[in-house]
């Protein structure tokens, strides 16, 4: 079975281009990452074949150039469930139906 990505809304896989990492075997940096995750999923629980990729890291904790974590990385990009429709409008290429997704979702916000 492939490992996919913990995190709230990812679920990738290396299918998905990504680098998966497994959680970290010292047990405080393991629960720094677990803490986490739960920002997003509080009752969401990490094991030893607990996976996140490379999408939750900033830049500056990847050796440059590499996809190659330096000790001490810990993840804090996740989407957030009220983050969701940013997310989405980024990726609507069609700006008109993104105008149109722009002014649906703020009848919803305003009602
Ligand atoms: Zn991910």
């Amino acid at each position: 079975m492939p490992y996919h990505c913990v995190a709230y809304g990812c679920g990738k896989t290396a299918e998905d281009g990504v680098t998966l990492f497994k959680f970290p075997k010292d047990r405080e940096e393991f629960s720094k990452w677990e803490r986490q995750v739960q920002r997003t999923r509080p009752n969401w629980v990490a094991s030893s074949a607990s996976h996140l990729c490379h999408e939750h890291f900033g830049w500056e904790y990847f050796y440059p150039g590499t996809l190659k974590l330096r000790v001490g990385a810990v993840p804090t990009v996740f989407d957030r469930p009220d983050k969701k429709i940013y997310k989405y409008l980024r990726i609507q290429h069609d700006s008109s139906r993104r105008d149109a997704i722009f002014r649906s979702s703020f009848r919803t916000c305003s009602k």
